[in-house]
């Protein structure tokens, strides 16, 4: 719902720019951590879990084409972070947390830049069987 609903707004935009097949944009309405961290260390780790390097060179391009490209990834100025954490993707159930746990300010950015951008918790929306549930940050 939410990746239909944000495509046109997503939390990440990729540039990619080939040497055979030229610049394409790739959008990401959700973000996702690195699951392995946080199941070591909690969602309180999630600042750490979500940091990326840009710009990423000689990526071989996966379109069919026998180009390399580079990749700059760029945060938008809102982001959705997925958190469906599961160690193994077979595991029935998710990662449980309290909602204490979340950091109320990430500053996120590529890892290799200095600059990095302030962001701040506005809610969590929480699954369970049959509805959602919506926790709002004042
Ligand atoms: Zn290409």
């Amino acid at each position: 719902m939410i990746k239909n609903m944000l495509s046109s707004n997503p939390s990440r935009y990729d540039i990619e720019d080939c040497s055979a097949c030229g610049k394409k944009i790739i959008f990401h309405p959700t973000i996702a951590p690195n699951h392995n961290i946080i199941w070591r260390k909690s969602f309180t780790a999630l600042q750490e879990t979500l940091e990326f390097w840009s710009p990423v060179y000689n990526i071989h391009c996966r379109h069919s084409c026998p180009g390399k490209f580079t990749r700059t990834s760029n945060l938008n100025e809102h982001i959705i972070i997925e958190l469906d954490i599961r160690h193994q993707k077979n595991l029935k159930k998710s990662l449980k947390c309290s909602l204490g746990e979340f950091p109320t300010t990430m500053y996120l950015g590529p890892r290799n830049q200095a600059t990095k951008f302030e962001y701040r918790l506005a809610g969590v929306v929480e699954y369970l069987p049959g509805h959602y549930i919506a926790h709002c940050i004042p």
